[in-house]
């Protein structure tokens, strides 16, 4: 497994898979330990209640009104994305961050920030920082990191752009479950695909708000530095 797609300890920074990463918290870090398990457990029930919620569709396939059924289908897996992004996800990176700071506050040592050797590139583009050109990182944590110690502002910043993309994209894919199921939208027709358009467009823009912001914080670390 390439070491940028392996996971790391978002304390200590060691690296790891899954199981032996679970064993290294219970007994290196203990006290997150005990968030993680914590965390990993109300997921695992919330989505267990997804999928048994998901249940109430079957008896309208049975009746045979397939396009109603897709609609509670297609509203619980957006609700799913929701929790585990935005309450799963988030959740644990903040308590991540939480004990690495204890940890490096304590005088203990972390890789997480560190400047990476071996493989770290993402698509053949190493991992640097778009502010400071600092690098190359490891995918997610190592840049995470940099960027939340060195550059606070833009790392508040994008977190919130993150936030949004991920909300426009589902509240998109909520509106075309709902044109689609009603059949305002025909997807299966020749002009179904027109959606894609939309779509497109919502991405483009949020891709370039985001280059346009990094350009800005570029320019003021360049003037300051
Ligand atoms: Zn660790
Ligand atoms: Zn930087």
């Amino acid at each position: 497994m390439p070491l940028v797609f392996g996971l790391q300890c978002p304390i200590c920074g060691e690296l790891g898979s899954g199981r032996s990463l679970s064993s290294h918290y219970r007994t290196v870090h203990p006290d997150f330990f005990i968030q993680y398990q914590f965390l990993n457990r109300r997921f695992s029930r919330i989505s267990l209640g997804i999928i048994l919620a998901s249940l109430v569709s079957i008896p309208l396939l049975v009746i045979g009104l397939f396009q109603i059924a897709i609609l509670p289908w297609g509203l619980l897996l957006v609700i799913w994305f929701a929790y585990t992004l935005f309450m799963f996800q988030r959740n644990l990176e903040v308590e991540g961050d939480r004990y690495l700071d204890e940890w490096t506050n304590q005088g203990k040592r972390s890789s997480v920030g560190e400047i990476a050797t071996g493989p770290t590139r993402k698509g053949g583009t190493p991992i640097v920082c778009p502010i400071c050109r600092k690098g190359p990182f490891r995918l997610g944590l190592g840049l995470r990191y940099h960027t939340r110690i060195a550059h606070p502002d833009y790392f508040s910043w994008y977190a919130r752009w993150v936030r949004d993309a991920e909300l426009t994209m589902m509240l998109m894919g909520v509106i075309l479950l709902f044109l689609g199921v009603t059949g305002i939208l025909p997807l299966n027709t020749p002009i179904g695909p027109v959606f894609v358009g939309p779509v497109l467009l919502v991405v483009a823009i949020f891709a370039a708000n985001r280059s346009r912001k990094q350009r800005g914080w570029r320019r003021n670390y360049l003037e300051k530095n």
